[in-house]
This record gives C-alpha cells, structure tokens and sequence, in this order.
C-alpha cells in the first residue's frame, strides 16, 4: 500500500477511534437504489448506530426527522445570536456494489481497517465526510464548547437516487426563515491535480455545479419488409441523430469558477504551464489553447457534456423498424441553461422527424463567491487540518444535495475535508473504496477549525 498521504505537519487525533466509527457505519448496507427491496431497515438501523456513537450530539443537540430519510441536529449558540445559521451536510446511503463484487480486495459491507485505512463502499462518498463532521461536533461538545451562532446538521439518506430527503430539509428549513450564512456539502477534496504542471495537493472547494439532463430522442418509421427500404429507417435517423451531435460539441465556455482555479493554479505550476493557465483565465478566449492539456476530467468544466447512454429500435433482423430511440445525458455548463441546450440539440439534429423529450432537467447553479468571511473560513479550516495545502475554487462536475440551496442562499460549497489521491478518486461508486485513517483525523480537524472559526 502506498502511502496516500504526506503531511508537512503530524496530527494528533482528538479523540482515538474515528476510523473504527467509520468502519462499522460501512457495515450497515444503506443503498438507498435498493430502497424498494431493503425497506427502511437498514437506514433506521444507521441512526441508531448514530445515537449509540454520539450520545453527546443526542443529548445535547434538537434532532428532527424530516420525510422519511431526513435528520437534522440543531446546535444552538452559546447566548442570543442575531447571526445566520451554518449548514453542514453529509449523507449515510451509498450507491450498490452490483456487478463489481469481484473488483473489491476487501468484501465492500466488512468494514476491515488494514495499514491505516479504511475499506468499504461509502469510506469516501459520504460516510467518511459524516464520521468527520460528527466527531469533531462530539468533540466539542465534550470540552463544554457551543457555537457563537446556530449550526444545523442536515444529513440524508437518498442522495445517491437524487432523493426527496435534501430537497425536503432545504425546503422546510426555508419555510422557517431560515437563511444560512453558508452551506458546507460534498463535491470537493484534498487530492492531487490531473493537469500538467502540478504537483502536491490542493483543497479543492466547488463553488457550483453543472445541471443534469436526460432527454430522449425518438423517431417512428414506415415498417414493411427490410428488403425493400426507403431512405433512412428509424433506426438509421437515430444513429445520425447522435453522430451529428458526437461531431458537434457543444462550444467552449470558461465559468467565472473555473477562471478563478486556473488563476489560483498559476500560481503553483511550472512554466509555460504557469503562463498558460494565467493566460487562459485573463483571456477566456485562449481557453481552446488550453484544453488538450486538461484532459477529460478538465475538459467538462469548459462546456456541456453530452453522452449517448441508451439506444433501441426495430424487433427483428429482417423487419424495418417502426420506431427508434436514443437516451442523451448532458451535464450543462454553469452560465447555460436546459432550454439552451434543448434549442442546440434541435439546430444540430436538424431532422424534423426526430422528436425531443426531456426526462429530466435540473438547472446548473450559480456560482459563489470567493471573497467572503465564508470562503476565508473554509480557507483557514483546511489550512489548520493540512498545514500547507492551499483552498482552491473548483467546478462539481457531478451533482449533490447542496444544489437545493442554491435558490435561496448565496454562499454554498461543496468539499469533503478527505485527502484522496486519484486512485481513491477513481474507486468513488467502484470497486476498493477507501480512505487513509490520517485523512479521518485530518477530516475532523477541519471540522472543528471551522466550526471554532465561526
Ligand atoms: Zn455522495
């Protein structure tokens, strides 16, 4: 096992057994996709164990269902406070094994701890940001220490099917006027960069995150005999469908977000790496320069991502088919929109007979700021947990619960205080998931910074 991790600085844990805590939260299958088979069985079973590791956060904080797989602790201040509450979130279901059981070196549910890290389906996504979050609140508590304004901890229990349980905690506490200074999710991390010119770890923070779509293309066709074809099929309308979008990309565009990493990333690469990204994030027009050195996972930062991901039609080898249909993902660039995207994928398709149904379509977010107390705050937090790592604003290229925010709170972040090097990135919703047990400590330790920073 390689080492995942070297800190310019050791660290001392608050208290012994984080990684423990987290191993036996792995052995509790909470795959919401499996919610229907499952019932609420092992979700239940998870908040208790909860209860049975945190009795302070229990007895000490309001804890509220909301729906059926909603929990939200409210730790009130210290005194009166007129300031705005802080929330922070986590979610305890993960995504199935199904299929990739034999990629796993360890049984994905055993919980086992090896050489310093954790093993199992959720060690990163998201139970080893939520046994952080929750340690360091216990830990608090047990010095006698309240926060100077309110914290809320929302945690949910079907992020992974794009549940109710976020939307439905994000909605209620609305109602109630509630209106955070900021919103702390997942989406980010401490790990090493895939683009060139750079080595060490960054704490990448999203600042927002692309919107998501699923659209369906489908055309119907005469039918008849396939000796005696007339023009293109439905089938044959399908294909081009996709392949003239596949030779058409949707166009370049820089996010303010993304202008901003690579202006923060300027300052740590090497030449000419350095002068490309300083370059690219004055001039965004120079961004086409850029791009064949980010790579794919840079790559969908600057525009929107299509996918064809499904694709069906005609019942026989011999028969012409009658109808046909190809299922699009798109990811929308921050700053597009899905009627945007809906009018390119007409102009491109450019076939009459091609009909276009969306569904689903969740608009990308705004983007937050980096020049506020909030973002100095999670600034200096990862600073006291990874002395020497630099916070850098960051694109969530997938989608997370913190999206439910954005329609009334300015200030929402996504990262989880985890050091995960690409690898590990890579092992998130697959096979050999784990975590370092030093990124746990760590973990808690931005925690607790940024909970006393407050
Ligand atoms: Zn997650």
């Amino acid at each position: 096992m390689q080492s995942l991790w070297s800190p310019s600085a050791d660290i001392t844990p608050a208290r012994s057994g984080i990684e423990d805590r987290l191993a036996e939260m792995i052995t509790i299958p909470t795959i919401s996709a499996h919610r229907a088979e499952l019932g609420v069985g092992p979700f239940e079973q998870f908040l208790d164990l909860l209860a049975q590791q945190y009795p302070l956060i229990h007895q000490h904080l309001e804890r509220e269902r909301i729906g059926e797989l909603g929990m939200v602790f409210t730790w009130s201040p210290a005194g009166p406070s007129a300031a705005a509450p802080v929330v922070l979130m986590a979610h305890f279901d993960v995504v199935p094994v199904a299929g990739q059981e034999d990629e796993w070196t360890v049984p994905p549910f055993e919980g086992r701890i090896a050489d310093g890290v954790v093993w199992g389906r959720g060690a990163l996504d998201d139970k080893g940001s939520l046994v952080t979050l929750l340690d360091a609140v216990e830990n608090l508590l047990t010095d006698g220490w309240a926060p100077p304004r309110e914290v809320l901890l929302c945690l949910g229990g079907d992020e992974e099917t794009h549940g109710r349980a976020a939307r439905l905690i994000a909605d209620t506490l609305k109602d109630r006027g509630v209106r955070p200074s900021f919103v702390l999710d997942e989406g980010g991390a401490v790990t090493t960069l895939p683009f060139p010119g750079l080595s060490g770890w960054f704490a990448m923070i999203g600042l927002a995150e692309k919107g998501v779509m699923a659209v369906r293309l489908s055309t119907t066709g005469a039918g008849g005999h396939a000796s005696a074809p007339s023009g293109l099929t439905a089938v044959g309308r399908i294909a081009r469908a996709v392949a003239r979008l596949n030779h058409n990309p949707f166009r370049l565009r820089m996010p303010r977000t993304v202008r901003q990493l690579f202006s923060r990333l300027a300052d740590y690469a090497d030449q000419p790496y350095a002068g490309i990204y300083r370059a690219a994030a004055s001039a965004p027009a120079v961004t086409s320069r850029l791009l064949p050195l980010l790579g794919a996972e840079g790559e969908v930062m600057v525009r929107t991502s299509l996918a064809a991901t499904m694709i069906s039609g005609g019942s026989a080898a011999n028969v012409l088919p009658s109808e046909a249909s190809a299922v699009l993902n798109l990811r929308v660039n921050v700053g597009e929109s899905c009627d945007q995207v809906i009018t390119r994928l007409r102009t491109v398709i450019d076939d009459p007979e091609v009909t276009i149904d969306i569904i689903e379509a969740d608009e990308p977010t705004p983007e937050s700021a980096v020049d506020n107390a909030a973002w100095r705050q999670l600034a200096a937090a990862v600073a006291a947990a990874y002395p020497g790592v630099e916070a850098v604003p960051y694109l969530t290229t997938a989608a997370t619960d913190g999206r439910h925010w954005h329609r009334f709170t300015p200030n929402v972040y996504r990262f989880s205080p985890l050091a995960m090097d690409a690898e590990q990135r890579a092992s998130i919703h697959a096979a050999d998931e784990r975590v370092s047990v030093d990124a746990l400590v760590r973990g808690e330790r931005f925690y607790r910074a940024l909970l006393l920073g407050l």
